[in-house]
This record gives C-alpha cells, sequence and structure tokens, in this order.
C-alpha cells in the first residue's frame, strides 16, 4: 500500500465518525450534549492526527508532545461545547499545568480523576492512532489477563461484525481504549475477567430505544461492557455509537455493575 492510501484510510476514519456522530444527534436527544461535545472534539482530533502523521513524535516522547500541541485545543473545545460543570473543571486542570503527567499516566495504565482522564484521553487518542503500531513503546500498565495486543488498554467496547455470509456470525472484537486498535475476543467470554460460564454472562438491552446495542455484564467481576452489533446497523461506527447508550449504562450500573472502562466523555 502506498502512502498516499494509508494516508486517505487514515481521514476516512474521521469522517465516518464525523458523519455517524451527525446522523445519531437526530433521535437521540438523550445524548444530544454528548454527541455535540464529541463533535467539538473530532475539530481538534483530526487534525491533530493528520499533524502528529507527519511529526511522528518518539513513543517516549507522547505525553509532552500531546499535552503540548493538542491538550490546549481539547479544553478549548470543552469550554466551549461540553457541559458547564465539565468546562469549568478543565478550565481548573489548564491552569494547573501538568498535561504532560496526565498524559503519562494514562499512557501507564494509572487511573486518574474523570476530568484529568477525560483530557489526557482526548489529547494522546490521535496521536496514538497516528502512530500506529509503534503507539504500543508509548504505553505501558498491561493488565494482568491480557488486554490489547499493541498498547495493553483495556477493552472499551465490544462490537460484532457481519461476516459477509448468511447464519455465519463475524468475529467478535474488542476495541481499545488506548490507542484504538481492534483484537478478536471470544465470544461469550468476560472481557474483564475471562469467565466462561453463560449463567454468570447476563446480557442487557434497551431493544425499544437502542436495537444494535446492549450491555455484556459479568457477575463473576462485576463489570461490563457495551456490545454494538454491527448486523443490526451496518451504519454504525463502534466508538461513535457507545456514547449513545447512556440509558443502558444508568440501567446496568443501578443493577451494581461498573464498566471496564468510563467512555471518553467519563459518563459511562
Ligand atoms: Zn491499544
Ligand atoms: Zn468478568
Amino acid at each position: 500500500m502506498n502512502e498516499g492510501a494509508v494516508a486517505t484510510l487514515g481521514t476516512e476514519a474521521w469522517a465516518r465518525r464525523r458523519h455517524r456522530a451527525r446522523q445519531l444527534l437526530e433521535g437521540h436527544a438523550f445524548a444530544r450534549g454528548v454527541l455535540q461535545l464529541y463533535e467539538a472534539l473530532l475539530d481538534v482530533q483530526e487534525p491533530a492526527f493528520v499533524k502528529a502523521r507527519d511529526d511522528r513524535p518518539e513513543p517516549a516522547r507522547v505525553a509532552v508532545y500531546a499535552a503540548a500541541r493538542v491538550m490546549g485545543d481539547v479544553g478549548e473545545a470543552t469550554i466551549a461545547a461540553g457541559p458547564p460543570s465539565l468546562a469549568a473543571a478543565v478550565r481548573d486542570r489548564l491552569r494547573d499545568g501538568d498535561g504532560a503527567g496526565l498524559v503519562g499516566r494514562w499512557l501507564a495504565g494509572e487511573r486518574q480523576e474523570p476530568v484529568d482522564e477525560y483530557l489526557a484521553r482526548a489529547a494522546a487518542a490521535p496521536v496514538l492512532e497516528a502512530l500506529g503500531p509503534v503507539a504500543g513503546d508509548a504505553c505501558s500498565g498491561r493488565p494482568a489477563d491480557g488486554g490489547c495486543p499493541r498498547c495493553g488498554g483495556l477493552p472499551q467496547l465490544s462490537y460484532l461484525t457481519d461476516a459477509g455470509e448468511a447464519l455465519v456470525s463475524g468475529p467478535r472484537m474488542l476495541l481499545c481504549c488506548r490507542c484504538g486498535d481492534s483484537w478478536v475476543h471470544q465470544r461469550m467470554t468476560c472481557a474483564g475477567c475471562g469467565e466462561q460460564s453463560t449463567s454468570k454472562l447476563p446480557i442487557f438491552a434497551d431493544a425499544a430505544r437502542l436495537p444494535h446495542l446492549r450491555a455484556d455484564a459479568c457477575e463473576t467481576c462485576r463489570r461490563y461492557l457495551i456490545s454494538i452489533d454491527l448486523r443490526k446497523d451496518p451504519h454504525a461506527v463502534p466508538v461513535v455509537d457507545e456514547l449513545i447508550a447512556l440509558p443502558l449504562d444508568l440501567y446496568v450500573k443501578e443493577r451494581g455493575y461498573t464498566k471496564i472502562v468510563p467512555n471518553l466523555m467519563a459518563i459511562g
């Protein structure tokens, strides 16, 4: 594949996310705020991705690079388009000025306050995506029970694909919360702890409002993640569609489950 083709592929992913966010804004009033903020972030992340692909920062310098080149714009977009409470928290954090520290902790797999994690994730994601396979060298903190083969990050969500043949299901994929890469994961196996006993893996759905989404939970580790079924909605873009799972998230949390990784907006 020549470089031109790679460039097009990379930018197409951003166009698909943008288009899908627009599409979902119609008909999902409960997710309006989240989707509007996400659109504002795309305006920052896409050019950051293109720039990082040209700059190719050294993996060891990703935290400093993302903090210096991306985080300020993420902050501005959030203050302009985000909910007032998040905007105020972001303003405080940017004043503190330890952007590289926030991103560094995210790349090391350390948990942080939601606002810190939000800033770190939103700034690091386009840079890690631009680095492709090298992104793994910028990350550490692999969980004991697996994680992303590329960077060791936890699964953000799962998605089911169409194998392209009737009656044949494609593989179940997990999508990394950190570098955005996907990997194949066994069906009916908890993405958090590996539990395989069907009776311990309840599935929750809101078929009326969110027919292509469901929550895959686990009674053993009490965690869950959202699954996006691309066979039911081929236009879905997993990372965007997960943002509208709010009603499902609330329902599952009320039953005492914790999401393996909250989504970018730190809501789920
Ligand atoms: Zn990863
Ligand atoms: Zn589990």
